[in-house]
């Protein structure tokens, strides 16, 4: 593994950083950036992130609020977009994901404005980010290329291979990439050899939702690999063989009952010349990301 900053030296020196400018837009426009989460049901993942981005939010100073709801109906919802939308004291929201499945998710992101689209999901920003300009991005793939670009990679001219081609995720990163001069290539369920496919990557960029699934041999000897999968193993069989060089991870597993993994196998950091870890790899970048682009969004509104 090389040198470069680790994601959780990354996110503390950002979070010094944005503390500062925070208090400078405190003063310059006498109050600071305001996000909102809504967040419907009782999803445990979904409360654990909302938990985060609020609390991350208030650490540097900045307004958060989560509007929580048991339940609500598409309708329901509809209104209290519209309302945030008009609602001057909040300069970013989102709408934490998944939504009950009687709710029309694509109904619900066009409803939002896409100038307080904090997560980056209206088709006007993914349309601007399409065409190469500037608007609010996903806060995953964004923040990734961030971190990146951060770390000083050499990302011109290099191949690409994402495992993955979802609108949150796969797809914007292969714009982000493409714009950055990367040969990208984007692979999912029914690319054939994807393992050798992805033995080309200088980088690779991993984002199925498939516990473990990108062993060695999907991965050129120093290539930099980005883990963006999380997912909790329970079965203390696959625990305990796949897991064996982790020690903390088994002893994790055996005192909550599962244990968090990404989508790429520990034994790939043998290979990699870069590994981002799961946990505390790409999700805290996310949450990042979500409070940039909110101060983004306020800085645009205020001026
Ligand atoms: P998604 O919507 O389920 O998309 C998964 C993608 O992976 C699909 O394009 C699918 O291909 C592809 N795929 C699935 N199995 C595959 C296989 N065996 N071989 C090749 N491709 C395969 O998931 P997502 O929302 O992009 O999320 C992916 C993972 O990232 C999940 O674990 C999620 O929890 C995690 N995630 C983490 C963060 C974070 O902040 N760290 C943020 C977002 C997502 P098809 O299109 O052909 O079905």
């Amino acid at each position: 593994m090389g040198e470069w900053l680790s994601s959780t030296a990354y996110i503390e020196k950002r979070k010094e950083e944005l503390k500062d400018k925070i208090d400078s837009l405190k003063k310059k426009y006498g109050r600071s950036p305001s996000l909102s989460v809504v967040l419907v049901g009782n999803n445990k993942a979904s409360i654990s992130y909302v938990k985060r981005k609020e609390k991350f939010a208030k650490e540097i100073g900045m307004k958060a609020e989560t509007l929580r709801f048991d339940n609500i109906n598409e309708k329901d919802l509809l209104s209290l977009v519209k309302k945030l939308n008009n609602d001057d004291g909040v300069d970013g929201f989102i709408i934490q994901l998944p939504l009950p499945e009687d709710i029309d998710v694509n109904k619900i992101i066009e409803s939002i404005s896409p100038a307080k689209d904090v997560d980056g999901f209206h088709p006007y920003n993914l349309g601007k980010l399409f065409r190469g300009e500037d608007a609010l991005f996903p806060c995953t793939p964004f923040g990734i290329v961030n971190f990146l670009k951060f770390n000083k990679f050499e990302l011109a001219g290099k191949n690409a291979v994402i495992i993955g081609r979802s609108n949150l995720v796969g797809k914007p990163l292969s714009i982000l990439l493409l714009k950055e001069n990367m040969t990208v290539t984007i692979t999912h369920s029914k690319t054939r050899n994807l393992s050798q496919k992805c033995s080309n990557a200088d980088f690779l960029f991993v984002a199925a939702g498939r516990p473990l699934m990108v062993t060695p041999e999907y991965v050129k000897q120093g290539a930099v690999v980005i883990d963006v999968g999380v997912n909790a193993l329970t079965d203390s069989n696959i625990v305990k063989n796949e897991l064996k060089t982790l020690p903390e991870k088994i002893k994790l597993f055996d005192k909550k009952g599962y244990v968090l993994v990404g989508d790429v196998h520990p034994e790939v950091v043998k290979k990699a010349s870069y590994l981002t870890p799961v946990p505390k790899g790409i999700g805290p970048i996310t949450v990042l990301t979500l409070i940039e682009n909110t101060i983004k969004a306020f800085e645009k509104r205020a001026g």
